[in-house]
């Protein structure tokens, strides 16, 4: 341990050690308070290794640059902070390092804070090599930031903050205090690990000030981290303040941009964006003066409008300063996007947002979009912007932008894993050949293990036979674990108990010959109001299987399948694939899948499946009603699939409200069958299938007969509907609506077919 101290003290802070620096070694919180007490520059405090829970962990004096204060593990990764636990520093030159923050969350607003409190705010301190995993409050809606940086020249760097569920930034700048500003921070060589879809606002990783303190200079720096699969929301990193520098940062799979969001003159330099053609990836967008975005790598990012690899937007004429300053005086410069689908000018262009970009250059870049496909496209005035030197390779360049070189360009792996030009005549073009991105090792704390890519239903691979009975599902689901598989034969299962669930599950019958004799498929008859209950990181699959509710009591609120009324952190995953539900019909709303308030499905998939005789909704997502922009479901496909005899809609989606921070919901709904659906006097919303707020919908090949009329309300953004190919008996036209848009309904609609009657 010496040699840790010596390696991570001594290297790192002094230059001279001190003659009477002290050594604490704490074994629980009183002996830590004793220390604090008397704890001097140069004194080391050491927890020993184990877990301290609710540890309201405190340190602040005045430490100096060649006798820090360091608060320190017995062994790296060995100290965990559970329960309800968090960290202050106040005084100065404080360091901190090899903690591990897990099995709980911060009672506080902060787990990590640059200051104990308002008067006391640290400067010249240093986290290092801390750990938070999956730290995140329960509610997903209740906010926190997971580290609040005040003061001016800290440093925060290789930690790993990884998971966070709940709504806020993961770590935020603060500039509300005057001595907060200007600060020079530096933020390099952490690891971002995967931060899951929110479905609401306020799902950034990184924030840089607010919009209220926008005016005033932050000249923060953010180097040479990793951000892995950081999908919150629109924005991974919002640079609110000016004068911040972003440079030598990996990107991988991460949905959402770099959003230079308000505060001028910031830079933006040799980062790499890798997409791996995930949707919404996206590299940067630029508002506001002076902004520089040059020597950049972008490849297979699949973002579009505000998640462009590039989108350069207008601003409001004497913006205020919540909403967007003009880009002026941007130089964008040396860039190579390739593989990507697009960038975009004059972004977000409407009657507000009118003041197109002025002084501006766009120079040697080296752009290749998606062959086949728009790439380049201009929604207002680019005569503000000087444009020389660029060469696209592929896709679709808007007629404004005739000044572009079009031609192909061969181009190779170099060492350093990006594509550069073979021929040494374009060596000039995009991104520098030195550029050299941090690898997965090179950030975060050495010893704290990374995420995988574990599928939600990979896990175990146990296979488990399960005879028909009273009760043998119950006891076959109590004993899973993670992953497992649960194989019914064929017969009756009846399951006398609410199943709970916390674990990713399969529940499939075994495949029976078409016409074998006896071929019955297994049979799930449930007697309580719900069959499952999904709870914290519960994620269902069902598969060629006949669920029958006709022995389900009559209550409030029936369905198949619900979320518990706790919240739940993780987003969640049903899937059916050859699924019969039949005879939900005990009362008047039998829903099949209940998602309710403060759950979020990554995604619903349903296949091949046959809904008969249910009284209410067969997906519902419309817990969230209060128009704050959030709700229930990110992806939902319903495909192949029959319904009859179904009161309520088969989907029901809502997103209200005005809010611009989300990509979802995404709903496929394409070969399925229809009859009789929508019809019950109890479906307010007179649909069969109702999305309100989808961003992104394709209804196609559907065939409905005798049903309510599927009903789509465009909100904010630029909703994008398709209605392709569907046939349409005794059933009313669609009912379209546009609430923040005037003009004709922007869904696209080609092929549908109308009939008075149906086919007899
Ligand atoms: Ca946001």
């Amino acid at each position: 341990m010496l040699a840790r101290l010596c390696l991570v003290v001594l290297a790192a802070w002094l230059s001279a050690a001190p003659a009477l620096a002290e050594n604490h070694f704490v074994r629980d919180q009183d002996e830590y308070a004793a220390a604090l007490r008397v704890v001097e520059a140069g004194d080391v405090i050491i927890l020993a290794n184990g877990e301290w829970r609710d540890f309201d962990l405190v340190i602040t004096g005045q430490g100096r640059a060649d006798a820090p204060i360091t608060v320190i593990s017995q062994e790296a990764g060995k100290v965990f902070l559970t329960g309800q636990s968090s960290l202050r520093i106040g005084g100065e030159y404080i360091l901190v390092t090899g903690l591990v923050f897990r099995d709980g969350y911060s009672p506080r607003g902060e787990v990590i804070s640059f200051r104990r409190n308002k008067d006391d705010v640290t400067s010249n301190s240093r986290v290092t090599e801390v750990v938070i995993d999956n730290f995140s409050k329960p509610d997903r809606y209740e906010s926190d930031y997971w580290v609040g940086i005040y003061g001016q020249n800290n440093r925060f760097d290789h930690n790993n903050l990884v998971g966070k569920t709940n709504k806020g930034v993961t770590l935020a700048v603060r500039l509300d205090s005057e001595e907060s500003r200007n600060n020079g921070h530096l933020i390099d060589h952490n690891y971002f690990g995967p931060r899951p879809v929110l479905g609401s606002n306020g799902g950034e990783t990184l924030r840089i000030g607010t919009s209220r303190y926008s005016m005033f200079r932050s000249e923060t720096t953010v180097a040479n981290n990793i951000f892995d699969r950081t999908d919150g929301e629109v924005e991974i990193i919002s640079s609110k303040s000016g004068g911040n520098t972003f440079r030598g940062n990996v990107f991988l799979q991460s949905r959402g941009t770099l959003t230079l969001r308000h505060g001028d003159d910031a830079v933006v330099e040799r980062n790499v964006f890798l997409g791996g053609g995930k949707d919404y990836t996206g590299g940067v967008r630029v508002i506001n003066r002076g902004q520089t975005v040059r020597d950049n790598y972008m490849e297979g990012l699949r973002g579009e409008a505000f998640s462009s690899a590039l989108a350069i937007m207008n601003g409001v004429p004497n913006s205020p300063v919540n909403r967007y300053v003009e880009v002026a005086g941007a130089t964008i410069d040396g860039n190579t996007i390739i593989d990507s689908r697009r960038i975009g000018f004059n972004v977000g262009a409407d009657e507000e947002r009118s003041a197109s970009p002025s002084d501006s250059s766009f120079a040697n870049n080296l752009l290749g979009g998606i062959e086949g496909e728009s790439f380049l496209e201009v929604y207002d005035d680019v005569s503000g912007i000087a444009f020389a030197g660029n060469v696209v390779t592929q896709g679709g360049v808007a007629d404004e932008l005739g000044d572009f070189t079009r031609q192909g360009v061969a181009m190779e792996r170099a060492e350093n894993g990006l594509l550069y030009p073979v021929d040494p005549a374009l060596s000039h073009l995009g991104a520098p050949r030195d550029l050299d991105p941090v690898t997965l090792d090179q950030v975060g704390a050495f010893w704290y293990p990374k995420p995988g890519n574990d599928a939600v239903f990979g896990g175990s691979g146990t296979v488990t036979q399960v005879a028909p009975g009273n009760d043998t599902l119950v006891a076959a689901a109590m004993a899973a674990s993670d992953g497992d598989v649960l194989e019914l034969s064929s017969g009756e299962y009846i399951v006398s108990r609410t199943l709970p669930l916390g674990i990713a599950v399969t529940i499939r019958g075994a495949r029976v010959e078409a016409g074998a004799e006896g071929a019955v498929p297994a049979t799930i008859l449930f007697t309580r109001p719900y069959l499952f209950e999904l709870r914290e990181g519960g994620n269902l699959r069902l598969a060629n299987l006949t669920i029958d509710g006709a022995l389900a009591p009559d209550s409030v609120g029936n369905s198949m399948i619900r979320t518990t009324t706790y919240p739940i952190k993780s987003n969640l995953t049903v899937e059916m694939d050859g699924v019969t539900v039949q005879n939900l019909e005990v009362n008047k709303s039998f829903n099949v899948l209940t998602l309710g308030k403060s759950a979020l499905a990554d995604r619903v998939a349903i296949s091949n499946s046959n809904f008969v005789n249910v009284t209410g909704t067969v997906v519902s997502a419309a817990a969230e009603t209060e128009d704050f922009g959030q709700y229930n479901v990110e992806y939902l496909e319903i495909t192949g699939s029959n319904f009859a005899s179904i009161g309520g809609p088969v989907a029901d989606i809502y997103r209200g409200g005005r809010d611009e921070s989300t990509f979802g919901p995404f709903v496929n709904f394409s070969g399925n069958a229809l009859a009789d659906v929508g019809l019950a006097a109890t479906n307010s919303s007179g649909a069969s299938v109702n999305l309100h707020g989808v961003q992104i919908a394709s209804l196609a090949d559907n065939q409905v007969a005798a049903s309510a009329p599927f009903r789509i309300v465009h909100t904010v953004g630029t909703p994008a509907t398709t209605l392709t190919g569907n046939q349409f008996a005794a059933t009313p036209e669609f009912v379209l609506q546009e609430l923040n848009y005037d003009g004709d309904h922007r869904a696209a609609r080609s092929g549908n077919v109308f009939a008075e009657e149906g086919a007899e």
